[in-house]
This record gives C-alpha cells, structure tokens and sequence, in this order.
C-alpha cells in the first residue's frame, strides 16, 4: 500500500520567503524522483523545487504568488514502492531536504536586476519603469540615439512632415473661403532641420531622463551568451554582462522584396524617405498600408506626383469599407494614381529613373518613376539575438511569443513590442514594457487591455479601435452598428470639411460598447473615448447620456450613441423608433 506523505520545500539557501512564480504539478499526476514541482524566484535566481520521491500526487498546497521559506508543504503524495529501494541504498539522506536545483546560476554580485535589449518605446519604457521601482538597470541600444524606430525614424518624425502636409493643404482649401495664399515655396532644408529638432528634443530627452533614473545606458550590439549573460559588441571590442532578467525589446525592420536594387540611393525604405533628401517630382509607393500613405501624404503635400500599389484589393487591408471611402476620395484627388489589387514584380535602375513593372489591376506594364518606396510591412528581429544561447525560442519569422506577462519560454527573461506580434504599435509595446518591468519588480502585472487602438495619420485621419465590422463578418460576431455623418458637425462644416463619420458597434443584446471607428480630422485624438469607454465597459446608453461639449468633433461619439437609442437630434432618422 502506498504511503500518503507530504512534501515540503528544502533548505533553499540564505533565501528565506521566497515566491512561487510556477506551479509544474497538478493532482493525479506521476512525478518521478527530480521531476520539478515548483519554481521559486528569490533576489538572487530563480530555482526549481525537485520532487525527493517518486509517487502521485494526490493534492497540491500552494499556487503562484505564495510565499514560501524551507519547510513550507507543497504537496501531499502517495509514496511508490519504489521509494523503499532509494531509502535502502541511501539512509542517510533525507530526501524530502535534498537541496533545491538552481535553474540558472546564482548570480553574480554584479549581476543586473533587468537588462534591457533596444531603446525603442518598448524597451526604455521598461528600463524606466523598472527603475523606479528601485531595480538596477542597463539599457542596451546599438544606435547613440535612444528612442528607437518611434521617435528617430517612425511616428515621431512622420508626424512632424504630416502636420507641415496638413497646414500645407489646409491653406490651400481656404481658398473656397476667399483666402488665397501664394503657392508654397518649400525650403526642405529648413523642413528636414525642423523634424531633426523634434526628434532631437524627445531623443535627448530621454537620455537625461536615463540620468536622472540612474539607469546605465550601453551602446552596442547585443546577443546573449546564456540566460543570464549578454555580450555587447562595439566598435571590435565586446564587454559581457550578467543579468537576473532581460527584456528583449529590439524591435523589427522593414521588410524587403528580393531583387529589387536597394544599393541605388533612389529606391527608399521609410526611414530613407523620412531623411527628406529632396523632392521627387515621381513617386511609386510600393504599400498602401498605413506607412506608405502616410509617406504619400507628406510627399504630395510637397509637391510629389505620387502612384500607390497595393496587391489587395483595398487601401489598409482590414480597415472597413465606410471608414476608408473619405480617405480614398481624397487621395484620388491629391494621388496620380493609385493600383489596388496589382503588385510591382521588378525594379530597374535607369540613368533618368528607376523602372517599375506591374502585374496586375489596372496599372500599366511598365512606368518610370524619380524614386521608389518600399512600404510593406517590418519583421521582428528576433533571429538576430543569439537567442537560442539563452533557451529563448524564436519563431521561423522571428517573433518571440510570450505570456500575458511578457514571459517567454525562459522564466527570467521577457519580450516586449514589435518582436511578440502584432500590431506593431508604440503603444503597445509601451504598455507591454511596463507590465514586463513590473514582472521582473515581483508585481502581479498582466497585459489585459481589452484593445489596442489604430490610427492611420493620414489626411483625413482614419482609427478604431474594438471589433471592426470586417472581422465581426468573418467571425460571424453579431453586432449592431450606430454611425453619424460628419455633413451634420457644425465643427467639421465650420472649418470646411464635409466629410468624416463616427460609427459604433455594439452588442445587440447588452448593448455594451463592442467597437467604434473614425474618419475626419483628429480622429486619432477622438478614438480615446471610445477606448476608455470599451475597457471601461460601457453601454451605448453611456456614451449617449454624456454631455459632451458644443461644438467639437468630440460630440458625433455622442451623436452616433443617440442614433443608436433612437434619441438623436441632430439627423433625423424616419425609421427609427423613438424614445
Ligand atoms: P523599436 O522602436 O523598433 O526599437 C528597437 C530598438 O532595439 C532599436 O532602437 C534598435 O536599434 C534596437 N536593437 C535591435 N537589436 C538590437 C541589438 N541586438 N542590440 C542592441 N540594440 C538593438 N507606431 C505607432 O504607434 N504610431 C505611429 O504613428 C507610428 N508611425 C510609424 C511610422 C513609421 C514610418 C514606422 C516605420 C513605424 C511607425 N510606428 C508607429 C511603429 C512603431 O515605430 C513601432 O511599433 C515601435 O517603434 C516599436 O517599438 P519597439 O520598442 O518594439 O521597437
């Protein structure tokens, strides 16, 4: 007969209190003598707890999150026969106190409490929120400049040229109003200077903010050596560091279609086409995501001729159809061209340009162009870490996946940003950064926002943000939708634009707050209502009874709630039922 005995944890050290951050067992199972019960994380490493005795488990007594010290019970098991053979051979050790195997080194007395790999949002997020929370930290960047894609070559300085593209065609609309302007003069130089200093201010900024936090900034190259060591190469030399955790937080890159002639100065990938180094009188863009228009906007508001391809069958892929339409009009009107559902099969350097051939659509077989933009879509740079010299695994395409706490596969070290997945937002990976810093701080932090907004920047600006009538059709969610035209804004018509629509989707039944999307002027801005109003929980009832100031863009989430209760003032709606 078996023997009932329960099993508690071992001499664990000098550690004394320590936290269970795994459980590895669950009732009924065999466990075999050294098979792993639990994993505990102290200040120095993180270990796990091996079973003395071989048996099944009839009853598990702790969870994550406990705090445990030696002698602590973790279990109750019935005891095999075989354990007798053990006890036999080796009487004197009492295995229930076997001491517990470290799953890494212990560390270093130098040792970081978190180091993070790449200073994008993600990355000095962490860095700086760890810090805070009184951690030791290194943050590890290849580049001088912190701030990552974001702030030296992504949203940051696309935002600086798309508000100088929106003041430029703004000016000329006024013209309607009895304002005229001359036409533009554009001294790109000064432009290019004015985005330098946008971007300097934020960069700088975050250095200084590295000082005053006391986080140890590297710059180099990082790979791992181990699960607690990192190697950064600079200019030849290599220094090694040691780490408790790591935070992987390096980002993606652009992704490139083989064959195309990347070394001709005239072919540009966004961060080349950020650089500003003249304005083509021709531009194809290669992309009609989210980049690439935006790249087409900046360009067109300069001057630029631009063509767009795109191999879908839309703009944006995955934006609806009624949120796209306002966007689409305007860009066939400030575009050349724009190809949906055709693709570019070669690139050809020319003296007088670079010759695109099309396949597909109605583009044309060949047209030559000043410059060409690549714009579709980046790839994690998860292959590029020496990950597998930590236990890290990394996908063929080299994303990283994690748990809801940032966790990958090998307990003290995390990944965060635009390595886990999609969507590659700023936003995202500063949210995510945060939760892995907490993590590493002993914090009870999961990534369980309910949404992550998109905002294209275009003009008009198109977000949303929650369920999308595209996905709600092809998952077959129900759903019912409340849209109001911005033709009835007296803010939109008053500053001459008449069009733009907020919708809301929301749950038949409950009439809870599923989804929303936005097209007009600053609905990148307007989108955040109707986030908080999601993770807030919010019925359509909610949004509709908030008074909401006259007048302002703010308002049609107000108005697009009343049609949906049938209360709406502003339109009239014959067939709706009213309350
Ligand atoms: P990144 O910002 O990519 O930073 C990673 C950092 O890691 C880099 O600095 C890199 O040099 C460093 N690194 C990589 N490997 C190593 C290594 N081995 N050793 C040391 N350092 C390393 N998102 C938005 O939310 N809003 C926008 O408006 C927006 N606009 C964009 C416009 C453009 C043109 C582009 C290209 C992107 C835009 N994005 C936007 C996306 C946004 O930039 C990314 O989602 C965001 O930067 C991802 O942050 P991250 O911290 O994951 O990585």
């Amino acid at each position: 007969m078996s023997e009932l005995k329960t099993i508690q944890v071992p001499d664990i050290g000098d550690a004394d209190s320590v936290e269970i951050i795994e459980v590895l067992i669950s009732d009924n199972q065999q466990l075999s003598i050294d098979d792993s019960l639990i994993t505990v994380e102290s200040d120095k490493a993180s270990m796990e707890i091996p079973s003395p005795v071989a048996g099944t488990v009839t009853s598990v007594l702790v969870k994550p999150g406990d705090k445990v010290s030696a002698g602590s019970d973790i279990l109750v098991m019935a005891i095999n026969d075989t354990n007798d053979h053990t006890a036999t051979e080796a009487p004197a050790q009492d295995t229930t106190s076997a001491p517990a195997k470290p799953k890494t080194n212990t560390f270093d007395s130098d040792a970081y409490d978190v180091v993070v790999i790449g200073a994008g949002p993600g990355g000095y997020t962490a860095a700086f929120r760890a810090a805070d929370l009184g951690l030791n930290v290194a943050l590890i960047e290849r580049y001088e400049s912190l701030g990552g894609v974001c702030l030296n070559v992504g949203c940051i300085p696309s935002k600086a040229l798309l508000h100088t593209a929106a003041v430029i065609d703004e000016a000329k609309h006024l013209e309607k109003q009895g304002i005229s302007f001359a036409e533009p003069s554009i001294d790109i130089d000064k432009l290019r200077s004015f985005k330098e200093s946008v971007v300097g201010q934020l960069t700088n900024g975050l250095k200084g903010m590295a000082k005053q936090r006391k986080v140890t900034v590297l710059t180099g190259n990082a790979s791992f050596e181990s699960n607690t060591a990192v190697a950064i190469e600079s200019s030849g030399a290599t220094q090694s560091i040691s780490f408790k955790n790591a935070i992987i937080a390096a980002g993606s890159q652009s992704v490139k279609i083989p064959g195309f002639p990347y070394d001709d100065e005239r072919m540009l990938d966004s961060t080349r086409a950020l650089e500003l180094q003249s304005i083509p009188d021709k531009l194809l863009i290669i992309g009609g995501g989210i980049i690439g228009l935006e790249m087409g906007c900046v360009y067109a508001a300069l001057g630029t001729k631009i063509t767009v391809v795109e191999l879908s069958d839309q703009l944006m892929p995955g934006c609806d159809a009624d949120l796209l339409k306002p966007l689409q009009q305007k860009l066939s009107n400030d575009f050349e061209a724009i190809y949906t559902g055709s693709k570019v099969t070669k690139v050809e350097a020319a003296k007088n340009g670079l010759t695109a051939f099309f396949e597909g659509g109605k583009a044309p077989a060949t047209e030559q162009y000043d410059k060409v933009l690549l714009a579709v879509g980046r790839s994690p740079n998860g292959l590029k870490l020496n990950a597998t010299a930590a236990g890290v695994e990394v996908t063929e395409r080299g994303y990283i996946n994690v748990d809801q706490q940032q966790r990958t596969n090998v307990t003290n070290i995390f990944a965060i940003g635009d390595i886990v997945g999609q969507p590659m937002l700023a936003h995202k990976a500063t949210h995510e950064g945060k939760v892995a810093a907490e993590v590493c701080a002993g914090k009870k932090s999961f990534f369980d926002a309910r949404t992550i907004p998109s905002v294209a920047y275009t003009d008009p600006e198109v977000s949303w943000m929650g369920l999308t009538e595209t996905d709600a059709k092809a998952n077959g969610v129900e759903f019912e939708k409340a849209s109001f035209p911005w033709a009835a804004s007296g803010r939109n018509l008053s500053m001459g634009s008449k069009s733009g629509l907020t919708k809301i989707l929301f749950d038949p039944n409950t009439k809870k707050i599923l989804g929303a999307g936005i097209v007009g002027k600053n609905a990148g801005e307007l989108i955040a209502e109707a986030v908080l109003a999601l993770e807030m929980g919010a019925d359509i009832e909610d949004l509709a009874l908030t008074i909401h100031p006259h007048p302002t863009l703010s308002e049609t989430l107000n108005f697009a709630a009343e049609v949906a209760e049938g209360t709406v003032t502003d339109i009239y709606l014959p067939k709706k039922r009213k309350r």
